[in-house]
């Protein structure tokens, strides 16, 4: 990671800690690890120190398929950081993931432009490497077929 960062060229980064850092290693190897309870079988994101189905603290990460569909979406116009300034217009969406209902994340669409993308629309995980150290999950458009 550079030492000094310039704030157009990156995204605010994530400060993993102890709940979330399977999630970022996981990212950094390009794969989407989404704590799951060892008890019930529950996806929980974000991570929890307890699940919050069967109140169980067996959580593991659980690689899942990376597929899913847009839940909602926005096109910001004022963003707030540099990083997204230069980049409007972008799509900022709640994306969800296709193994359990109620399983959400936060994310950006990509390789579409904003205009096409819908709610419902299918998308697949892909991973935008910033620095050495972080890794994205972002999501496009699932490829046809
Ligand atoms: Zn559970």
């Amino acid at each position: 990671m550079p030492v000094a960062m310039d704030p157009v060229d990156y995204p605010p980064l994530p400060q993993p800690d102890e709940l979330s850092r399977p999630f970022w290693e996981g990212c950094r190897q390009h794969k989407l690890l989404i704590q799951r309870c060892r008890r019930c079988g529950r996806y929980i994101h974000t991570p929890r120190y307890v699940c919050r189905h069967c109140l169980s603290t067996e959580l593991e990460p659980s690689e899942v398929s990376g597929r899913g569909t847009v839940d909602t979406f926005e096109i910001p116009l004022q963003p707030w950081t540099a990083y997204y300034k230069k980049r409007v217009p972008y799509v900022l969406a709640i994306v969800a993931l296709e193994e359990e209902k109620h399983l959400k994340m936060v994310t950006n669409i990509v390789e579409c432009e904003p205009e096409e993308v819908y709610i419902g629309m299918p998308v697949e995980v892909t991973f935008l490497d910033v620095t050495e150290d972080v890794t994205l999950p972002l999501f496009k458009p699932t490829a046809p077929g």
